[in-house]
């Protein structure tokens, strides 16, 4: 059998929790890169936008006009996953209040939809797509997803609203995998949205 090729993956790290990303990447033996700028997305097969503050990541994405480049390169074939904060950014509407966002996932979002900081929570979520046992849930002043698009195949929920959706190469979650010991969100990721590296993007 030959040898699986991980795709080549970046971790948007302008903001938030970008290394623990990284280090569950690690963990599943796929290298990763931290983007800082557009400069560094040429190359990479997907690119993950952390959790941390939607509006914060906003503003610098515009300040240092990297927000059309990543538009750019999902158009090219990058796959994107976002958690928290980044589904935020990736989803088509935003409210609470209303903001800028990528619009690459047709889900309506309501920003810290599931309380305040105190309202934060753990628990377990049934993932059918992902197995037994259940996957373990970190969620933190997390968005709440009040509507879903047609194409937008939902792969979780957790009290009534999807809360791991995929939409083709674009992944969202609302809660925090990277916050747990539990590897397969990321791994399904590198799998089944940033493609298995065989020529996904045809730039190698
Ligand atoms: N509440 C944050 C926002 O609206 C998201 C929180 C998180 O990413 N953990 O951007």
């Amino acid at each position: 059998m030959l040898p699986t090729v991980q795709p080549r993956i970046g971790v948007l790290a302008l903001q938030g929790d970008f290394a623990l990303h990284r280090k569950t990447l690690a963990r599943l033996g796929a290298p990763s890169v931290e983007v800082r700028k557009a400069s560094g997305l040429p190359g990479l097969d997907g690119l993950i936008i952390p959790g941390g503050e939607s509006s914060t990541m906003l503003k610098l994405l515009k300040e240092e006009d990297f927000f059309d480049p990543i538009l750019d390169f999902h158009r090219a074939g990058g796959a994107l996953y976002g958690t928290c904060a980044g589904a935020i950014l990736l989803a088509s509407e935003v409210e609470n209040p209303a903001q800028d966002s990528f619009g690459l996932l047709d889900v309506r979002i309501r920003r810290n939809g599931y309380g305040r900081q105190i309202d934060s929570h753990l628990g377990e979520i049934p993932c059918p797509a992902l197995g037994e046992p259940p996957l373990p849930l970190v969620m933190i002043r997390g968005p709440v997803i009040t509507a879903v698009g047609p194409d937008v195949r939902v792969l979780a929920s957790w009290r009534g609203h999807a809360a791991l959706v995929q939409q083709g190469r674009v992944l969202a979650s609302t809660f925090h995998p990277e916050l747990t010991e539990d590897t397969r969100v990321h791994a399904w990721f590198l799998r089944e949205v940033a493609g298995s590296g065989t020529n996904s993007r045809g730039n190698r």
